[in-house]
């Protein structure tokens, strides 16, 4: 284990004898989550997604790596079964394309969430962690661009993003009573915009950044000089590196603080100048076309870290030029080589 990985003032929590529950492991931020696992040397990793274990953006030799669809309570029972730990990244969900035209699907993750806190409470499960969002947040303070960051106490009044900012408050306050009741320690962090290699850049599932990288990776290749712009580009939002978004989750995991926590970068960005990013990384410069049609979800967002910062002595550091780099080196491979998400990617190492 690095010194990166050890919790500011604590010893590690999770022993090699442990078993490590991650499900939603083939998708993106859960499949980094096990990979950092791994590199720790954590040998009793068991990773659950519903996806077929081909369509897994990463798999590894040594890890348990199972198909359930955890929306049933057997299959939650049986992928916490002797599990010490256990971190919930599953969730039906995708970019704003995605989840303002599936508002059901969304809110049916709540059965995922439902059944393995009931599960991990039977199997006796030590701690627990859920994915939660920063579209808890009310709506009322994200109605402008140049936006006051959002602090924790913010999602209350509610009104959060209709259908998936819901499920998340929901099942944020389904932990929060399995600990008062239950006696289950849990663990919150809220994400905001998370983006990296391996994750989801095609299809209709995929979010600003990575749908960006995709547009001027296709426009480099393809020499159009034009990109397509979801609303009027001034909408702004702050973007999260994947291993900044894996030092924070293992982070609030390990310490004491039991309430959400913001995980999310305080470098806030429009959409417009997250295009001329990317642009200066392809070596581009393109022809805006707005689409004010297209969903685009609030005017302005972004995290304030000051809790985070107070309770854990840590907040995300990445900038997104870095980050960016190496999303838009992954990507334009991806484009160039012609595979299409999901059924995708990496190299057959990553896949194992
Ligand atoms: P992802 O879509 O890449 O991964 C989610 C995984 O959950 C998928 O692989 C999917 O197959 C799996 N899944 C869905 N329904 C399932 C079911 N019934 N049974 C088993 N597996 C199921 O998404 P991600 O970006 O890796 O997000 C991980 C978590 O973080 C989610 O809870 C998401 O809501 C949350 N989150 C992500 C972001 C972000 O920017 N990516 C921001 C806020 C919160």
């Amino acid at each position: 284990m690095n010194a990166q990985d050890q919790v500011h003032g604590q010893g590690p929590l999770m022993s090699p004898e442990d078993m490590i529950v991650v499900t939603g492991a083939g998708g993106f931020i859960g499949g980094h989550l096990v990979a950092q696992l791994h590199r720790r040397g954590l040998p009793c990793i068991r990773a659950v997604d519903g996806k077929p274990l081909d369509q897994w953006y990463q798999r590894f030799p040594g890890v348990e790596s199972v198909q359930a669809d955890l929306s049933d309570p057997k299959e939650c029972q049986r992928a916490t079964e002797g599990a010490a730990w256990a971190f919930n990244l599953a969730a039906d969900m995708g970019g704003m394309g995605f989840i303002e035209t599936n508002k059901a699907a969304c809110m049916l993750s709540v059965l995922i969430n439902t059944n393995l806190l009931l599960a991990a409470r039977d199997n006796g499960v030590k701690r627990f962690f859920f994915a939660s969002s920063a579209c808890v947040y009310n709506g009322a303070k994200q109605d402008r661009t140049d936006v006051t960051a959002l602090r924790e106490e913010d999602a209350y009044p509610a009104l959060p993003e209709d259908g998936y900012g819901w499920e998340k408050l929901f099942s944020e306050r389904m932990c929060r009573h399995f600990t008062e009741d239950f006696s289950l320690a849990t663990r919150m962090a809220r994400y905001h915009n998370v983006y990296g290699p391996l994750g989801t850049w095609d299809g209709g599932r995929e979010k600003a950044p990575a749908a960006i990288c995709r547009k001027v990776a296709q426009a480099k290749i393809s020499g159009s000089p034009v990109i397509e712009i979801w609303g009027d580009g001034e909408q702004t939002r702050s973007f999260m590196y994947v291993d900044d978004c894996i030092q924070g989750t293992l982070r609030v995991f390990e310490g004491d603080f039991a309430e959400p926590l913001n995980v999310g970068s305080a470098e806030l960005v429009s959409i417009n100048q997250l295009v001329s990013i990317v642009e200066g990384i392809a070596g581009v410069q393109l022809e805006r076309v707005y689409d004010r049609s297209a969903p685009m979800g609030v005017r302005g967002r972004n995290s304030d870290n000051t809790r985070i910062r107070e309770t854990l002595q840590w907040e995300p550091s990445i900038t997104l030029q870095q980050g960016l780099e190496k999303t838009y080196a992954w990507i334009y491979d991806q484009v160039r080589s012609g595979v299409s998400d999901p059924i995708l990617a990496g190299s057959p190492e990553q896949r194992a």
